[in-house]
């Protein structure tokens, strides 16, 4: 403990009024202004412009157009993607589409990645990796009994590059890696990682569900192979959004996927007898997209596209290190640990905070002091970092609520037992 200065409110406050992205709020649905909301990292607030947007899909597409809809919405997969690729992954047009879920999306592109490397017969995942994510590797090695070779990453300062290293023999057909930990934040180097995994002749298909939107990702410049990521997290598409893909075009006819479902056909209507894919990125696709909940990643493109992910980046930089002083500050001197790496450039846009009752408390900050962040076994207190809508009032009453919470010790009341979600 080494802070000395006290953060006064009006520092954050003065933050937000600095903020050149303090407009950007306005674009999100609020209903509740005393409810402190920092788990946009888990489901991204509500687009105001969206439940508009979806209002007259239902009513023009679906109600009137009927049937006809689909000669427009059979493309929004695509020019999605390409809206995706552009400004938040650093893709080019043709390499990113939108389709099922992150987890169906791992497992499509880990099988196609796995039939082109034939004779290689090793997965390499992180233990600390979000489960889906180690559950289909699992599943894809006991199917095609292969070795699955999980690294031991840091808790709190994620994947150690030389232990990934050492693992990188001849025999690795794939490296699974998320650029942010779900848990921690740590923050890979995607471009370091994949020149390791390319000398040694394996593919790397990167998770990038907590990094889209908030992490200037650079697929393209950073050599990147393969990727998967979510949308519903910091790119506010809604609860249960469709999934974004990405495979570098180069790759793109080599790679087969396992799931051969008329949208990824050549000439899909004309309905021929065998299974023929396109050889673009659309032989990715499977089946019919839940179309409503594609069209709601649309509104969320559009505010998003009016800022650099750079900008919300930096933003993202200056809340984490207020929220790091304040921990440090106020709630070490209570049994909280920074579980994250302190160097900002580390990490992104999350932090863990580590405490023995960090499941009664993050409930408590729930129920009693209207505080939206998250609980992650073991004993991690996740708060997240959402740049377009999170002030740095936010960060400090957020803060300034969960040592009020942790000094009264009001959590004891609550029982030990979780519920379903945390
Ligand atoms: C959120 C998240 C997922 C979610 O997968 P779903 O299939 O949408 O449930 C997968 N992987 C990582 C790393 C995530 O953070």
């Amino acid at each position: 403990m080494s802070m000395k200065t006290k953060v006064a409110r009006d520092t954050a406050a003065d933050l937000d009024a600095a903020d050149p992205l303090r407009a950007f709020r306005r674009e999100f649905v609020c209903p509740e202004p005393d409810t402190i909301y920092l788990d946009g990292n888990s489901l991204g607030r509500l687009p105001t412009a969206t439940a508009g947007f979806l209002g007259q899909v239902v009513r023009d597409g679906w109600g009137a157009g009927l049937v006809r809809s689909w000669e427009t919405w059979i493309n929004w997969s695509r020019q999605l993607g390409d809206r995706l690729a552009a400004h938040t992954l650093g893709a080019q047009p043709g390499e990113v589409v939108i389709s099922d879920s992150t987890s169906v999306n791992l497992y499509k592109l880990a099988t196609a990645a796995l039939d082109a490397r034939p004779g290689r017969r090793t997965i390499v995942a992180d233990l600390g990796d979000f489960p889906t994510n180690r559950y289909i590797m699992q599943g894809l090695a006991e199917q095609r009994r292969l070795r699955l070779v999980t690294l031991r990453s840091d808790p709190d300062h994620g994947l150690d590059l030389d232990v990934l290293r050492r693992a990188l023999s001849g025999d690795v057909a794939l490296v699974v890696l998320s650029l942010v930990s779900y848990r921690s934040g740590a923050l890979l180097d995607m471009a370091a990682v994949n020149s390791a995994a390319e000398r040694a002749g394996a593919l790397v298909l990167w998770d990038l569900s907590h990094a889209a939107g908030v992490i200037p990702v650079r697929l393209g410049a950073a050599q990147g192979d393969l990727a998967v990521g979510s949308t519903y997290k910091y790119l506010n598409g809604g609860p249960g959004s469709p999934a974004f893909l990405y495979v570098r075009k180069d790759l793109q006819r080599q790679l087969r996927q396992p799931i051969w479902g008329w949208f990824g056909q050549r000439d899909q209507f004309g309905m021929g007898e065998v299974y023929d894919p396109v050889g673009d990125i659309d032989r990715f696709l499977v089946g019919t997209p839940p179309l409503l909940s594609l069209a709601a990643i649309q509104p969320a493109l559009d505010v998003m596209e009016r800022v650099p992910i750079s900008r919300l980046r930096e933003k993202s930089v200056q809340l984490g290190a207020l929220a790091v002083r304040l921990a440090e500050e106020w709630l070490a001197p209570h049994g909280f640990r920074l579980a994250s790496p302190r160097d900002p450039a580390r990490r992104g846009s999350h932090i863990a905070l580590a405490h023995p009752e960090a499941s009664r408390i993050s409930r408590g900050l729930r129920s009693e002091n209207k505080v939206i962040c998250d609980f992650r076994p073991p004993d991690r207190l996740r708060i997240g970092f959402a740049p377009l809508y999170t002030r740095f009032v936010d960060v400090w009453d957020g803060l300034d609520r969960l040592r009020a919470l942790v000094e009264s010790r009001g959590y004891e009341q609550l029982p030990v037992d979780m519920s379903r979600v945390t």
